[in-house]
């Protein structure tokens, strides 16, 4: 992910939507069994999804068959304070970036979760009241306690990058962040410029738009679906995911794709889809057909 950082999978199953997917345990244990099989060991979670439910779905789990634990890389989130019947008294949707709540956070991931370490945990959302130093000093604490092996980020601008990085001793190793061809922001706000200079790869949420692509009605979405069938029959790909996710991939910070969908089929497109590579015209045809004008 970065010099001297972990190693994930090149590609990274998401959980975001485990609460939709009207799975048992057993079932959740075997999805994910499945998408181990095929080479995809590195999970993302954050502590509020679901109304922090779904990190003790995925946890329920792992608990199926403990030899899980040891093959999987997780990522999970925290700084975001829902409005939730579960923490009753809280007034408004708001970030906290504070030492307390990051700790609390990290307690309540692992013991949902099940498990001893986080892998990497993420401060997901920019918030404006973050203390940096108060966050460098968490954060060794964290790992010092061995609860936390790697920090990141995510959705952060490059500043907000640069100035958590400048108040702690081990690099941030990924900043996560939206790509998919119907959102160009980070490469147009220096995000993925910054990760490339800094060489730490970044993972990319949404992908896929949410399903967007697939049956926005507007019209960029169906400019953007004509030129990606175009070229799925050019490359010989299945699909238009595969192009998709080749397109997210040929950027040079090399992001790391999140998979969102809940159907192992889907999975196994996707890791098919590291098979197709999109030369120069290829990218620049799917960035012109989603702005619907060409480059200047
Ligand atoms: P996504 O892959 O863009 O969207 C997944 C959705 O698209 C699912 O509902 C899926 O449905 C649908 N889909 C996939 N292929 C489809 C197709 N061929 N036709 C129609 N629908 C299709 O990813 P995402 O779920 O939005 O995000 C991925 C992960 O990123 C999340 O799980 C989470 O871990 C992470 N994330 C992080 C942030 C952040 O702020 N850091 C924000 C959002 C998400 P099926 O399940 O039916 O396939």
């Amino acid at each position: 992910m970065s010099p001297n950082g972990p190693v994930l999978s090149q590609l990274i199953q998401g959980y975001w939507r485990i609460d939709n997917w009207n799975l048992t345990p057993q079932e959740r244990l075997t999805f994910l069994k499945q998408h181990l099989d095929k080479g995809i060991t590195t999970v993302d979670h954050a502590d509020i999804y679901g109304d922090y439910s779904c990190e003790q779905l995925f946890g329920e789990a792992l608990k199926l068959d403990k030899s899980v634990r040891n093959q999987i890389e997780i990522v999970t989130k925290c700084n975001i304070k829902l409005l939730s019947e579960k923490y009753p008294g809280r007034t408004v949707k708001h970030y906290d970036s504070s030492a307390k709540h990051i700790q609390f956070s990290v307690d309540n991931s692992l013991s949902r979760l099940g498990v001893e370490h986080i892998d990497i945990l993420l401060l997901h959302r920019p918030d404006a009241l973050m203390d940096a130093d108060e966050v460098a000093s968490v954060f060794t604490e964290l790992q010092k306690a061995g609860k936390v092996k790697h920090f990141g980020v995510s959705n952060f601008t490059p500043q907000q990058f640069d100035l958590l990085q400048s108040r702690l001793n081990s690099p941030l190793v990924t900043n996560q962040v939206e790509i998919n061809p119907l959102n160009f922001n980070v490469s147009e706000d220096g995000t993925l410029d910054q990760l490339q200079q800094y060489r730490v790869r970044p993972m990319a949420w949404s992908c896929l738009a949410g399903g967007r692509i697939f049956n926005g009605s507007d019209s960029q979405a169906q400019r953007l679906r004509v030129t990606l069938k175009e070229i799925k029959d050019e490359i010989g790909a299945n699909n238009i995911d595969q192009v998709i996710y080749a397109w997210v991939r040929r950027f040079p910070s090399k992001p790391l794709a999140i998979m969102g969908s809940g159907k192992i089929e889907r999975i196994e497109s996707a890791i098919e889809s590291l098979n197709f590579n999109l030369n120069r015209e290829q990218w620049y045809k799917i960035w012109t057909a989603s702005r619907g004008r060409e480059v200047p």
